[in-house]
């Protein structure tokens, strides 16, 4: 039942065949009743006038020669005359007389298929002389009332019969275009709106249902097209992203290769961009992205994919490249980005690492080339920035930093740190009154660990912490075992953005340096301007309670980032030290030496020592001592050394050190 009541057509159909059940009837008996009223009426008009007839015909004279004749004729089925008194003068066929004889007034009257009439006979003068009783024939006029009904019937028939299959065309007509739409809808459903939705009817309500279809499709062919897009490519920069990265290489490595038709997959990180972004806000960082975006397009060719992976991270597909022409893209593209830019009124330099993969000899998915171009790109950042195309010795050096990070919490457990000291000579006087303590890792198995290997991801996993507590109580322990043998200097400890945030660090130190009897001035401590920059505000609290105590504070890694030194004179620091990559090359490169002079004097008008990280030759030590710089830590000073050999190193300098006289705030080797 319910199939059948689920169509539309059969809905109609129902519907009317209803509407036929209630008004058919109505109608079929209004009808049948008029029609069989008008042959009653007709029948009993014809019979009375036929009556009055015979009984005018037998009054003028007594002559019922003209009944006779009637009865023979059928057309009456008994008549008979009785005068006044009752007695019969004349009877049809001879009829008895009939004693009941009863005048119908209706068709159809006594059930006896018989019209019954009295009609009186007058003389002239009007008075009634006799009574004609005469009975006509009703069955006639009844057959042909029946006949009428029947033909009624038939033709009630035949309209039910058309009006069905009237129904059922007209549900064909209306379904059919319904089902073509479904049809099409259901396509549109399952994702394939390629097809325009047209149906040839004329029923409007279809056709505008049909034109309504039509638009939802082409919206949602256009919706379809900006979702792929977007699902496809960055928003920001408009470039592929790393899904659609991936769908290129998976087709590119379909097709066999050939010697000459190889795939380079060269990953970009920008080296400044963190900066960038925290020291001139998202907006600034995100038209860095756009420049990049826009200058890496403009150096590869038409079949060349550049996308952005998430981030400052770019990945260039060379899909026709061998490693040399890879490597000359490469260049193009890192020398690009060197180029400062110019975004909203600031002046910018971004440098980049570049990694290359080459396929097929770098993996053979795209997530081994993607990796290892990981790899590649993160030794290149390790190496300063530039350009590192993979080879295997990197992707083992990947594998030992990610073992360095589950071996670190091991490491402050079984004391594998230790801490060296590095001299820090006042240039101007000679003396050595200062040194920095650097922490070494003794890995049990890979041997020393440089903190560059391992303090960036300390820093990441939040270790830093456990190992700027150890350094601190080395460093105060030491300084009182110094103390008491005579050697007299101030120790400077390198903290970490997350250190910062430790509140009970100051505490910790001021409580150190009382139990190991030490004056604050022992103790210097060194922030990057990195770590202050990232939360300013927070790093501007913990350095003013730092500050508070006594310990001097000094700016790390100067020049490396975007901070500029009026915006530092709100700090509580008193010296700046200005990043061994400038000091390293201010002998051969002018901008070096003009960013070092410029720096000095800067300071010096804020109040500032300077201190000058990395000279490795006399010569820079002189360039230095021209610019008036205060005080230098390199190589050519002294390495950094382990505790005896550091307290021996001091011993063997004596000379130079001890005839210079002690300056106000300085400590002096003493012994
Ligand atoms: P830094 O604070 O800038 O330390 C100075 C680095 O420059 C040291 O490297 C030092 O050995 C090196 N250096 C000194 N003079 C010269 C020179 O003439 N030429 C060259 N090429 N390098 C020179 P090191 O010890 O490998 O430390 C690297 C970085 O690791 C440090 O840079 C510092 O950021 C971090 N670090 C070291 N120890 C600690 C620590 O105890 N805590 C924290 N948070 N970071 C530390
Ligand atoms: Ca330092
Ligand atoms: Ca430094």
């Amino acid at each position: 039942m319910k199939p059948l009541m689920s169509s539309l057509t059969s809905r109609m159909l129902i519907g009317i065949l209803l509407l036929q059940f209630i008004l058919f009837p109505v109608l079929f008996g209004g009808l049948l009743y008029i029609v069989k009223k008008g042959y009653e009426t007709q029948f009993i008009d014809h019979v009375r006038s036929d009556a009055y007839i015979l009984a005018s015909t037998i009054s003028s004279s007594p002559d019922y020669s003209i009944i006779e004749d009637a009865f023979l004729s059928g057309r009456i089925t008994y008549a008979e005359v009785i005068d006044s008194s009752n007695n019969q003068i004349y009877s049809s066929a001879g009829q008895s007389v009939k004693n009941v004889f009863k005048e119908d007034f209706y068709f159809g009257g006594h059930n006896d298929n018989q019209y019954n009439l009295i009609i009186l006979i007058t003389d002239d003068n009007g008075k009634e002389t006799a009574k004609l009783r005469v009975s006509y024939d009703e069955s006639s006029t009844r057959d042909q009332i029946d006949e009428a009904f029947q033909r009624g019937l038939l033709f009630a028939l035949i309209y039910i019969l058309v009006s069905v299959l009237f129904t059922v065309m007209l549900g064909r007509r209306l379904t059919k275009p319904i089902e073509h739409l479904r049809d099409l809808s259901r396509e549109i459903a399952h994702g394939q709106f390629h097809q325009e939705i047209t149906v040839t009817t004329k029923i409007g309500e279809l056709s505008s249902l049909a034109r309504t279809l039509e638009f939802m499709r082409t919206e949602l062919m256009a919706q379809t097209k900006t979702m792929k897009h977007q699902a496809l490519h960055d928003a920001l920069t408009g470039l592929p992203n790393r899904s659609l990265l991936h769908e290129r290489i998976d087709q590119a490595l379909f097709y066999p290769v050939n010697a000459k038709n190889k795939l380079a997959l060269v990953l970009i990180d920008l080296d400044q961009f963190k900066e960038i972004n925290d020291s001139f806000g998202h907006l600034t960082g995100d038209n860095v992205l756009m420049e990049v975006s826009g200058r890496l397009r403009s150096i590869v060719r038409q079949q060349d994919i550049v996308t952005r992976l998430g981030g400052d991270e770019f990945a260039v597909l060379l899909p026709t490249a061998d490693e040399e022409a890879a490597v000359r893209i490469s260049r193009k593209m890192f020398n690009a980005l060197l180029e400062p830019m110019v975004i909203d009124k600031y002046s910018l330099r971004i440098g980049a690492s570049l990694g290359i993969v080459i396929y097929p000899e770098h993996g053979d998915s795209f997530e081994s080339l993607l990796g290892n171009a990981d790899v590649a790109m993160y030794a290149a950042k390790h190496s300063g920035g530039g350009i590192k195309v993979f080879n295997r010795e990197l992707s083992q050096d990947a594998f030992k930093n990610l073992t360095i990070a589950s071996d670190l919490r091991e490491a402050i457990e079984q004391n594998q740190f230790f801490t060296v000291f590095q001299p820090k000579q006042d240039i101007k006087t000679g003396q050595v009154n200062s040194a920095e303590a650097l922490v070494r890792w003794n890995h049990p198995e890979k041997g020393l660990i440089s903190p560059a290997d391992f303090i960036p991801i300390a820093e990441k996993t939040g270790i830093i912490s456990g190992i700027t507590k150890r350094v601190v109580e080395d460093v105060i322990h030491k300084l009182g075992v110094w103390r008491e043998k005579g050697f007299n200097f101030s120790v400077s400890i390198n903290l970490s953005a997350l250190d910062l945030e430790n509140k009970e660090l100051s505490e910790y130190i001021v409580e150190l340096l009382d139990k190991n009897n030490l004056p604050p001035e022992y103790i210097e401590l060194e922030i990057t301007e990195s770590a202050i920059i990232t939360d300013p505000l927070k790093a501007l609290e913990s350095l003013d309670k730092l500050h508070k105590t006594g310990i001097k504070i000094a700016l790390d890694d100067f020049g490396t980032g975007y901070s500029s030194l009026v915006q530092l004179r709100r700090l509580p620091i008193s010296i700046i030290k200005i990043d061994r990559s400038f000091v390293f090359s201010m002998t051969k490169s002018d901008s070096d030496r003009a960013i070092v002079r410029a720096t000095i004097s800067m300071a010096h008008d804020l109040g500032l020592k300077v201190v000058a990280e990395g000279p490795e030759d006399k010569e820079t030590i002189d360039a230095l001592k021209l610019l008036e710089c205060d005080m230098a830590q390199g190589y050519y000073i002294s390495r950094p050394l382990e505790e005896d050999k550091f307290i021996e190193w001091m011993e063997n300098n004596h000379k130079i050190l001890s005839d210079v006289k002690l300056e106000k705030t300085g400590w002096l080797y003493t012994k």
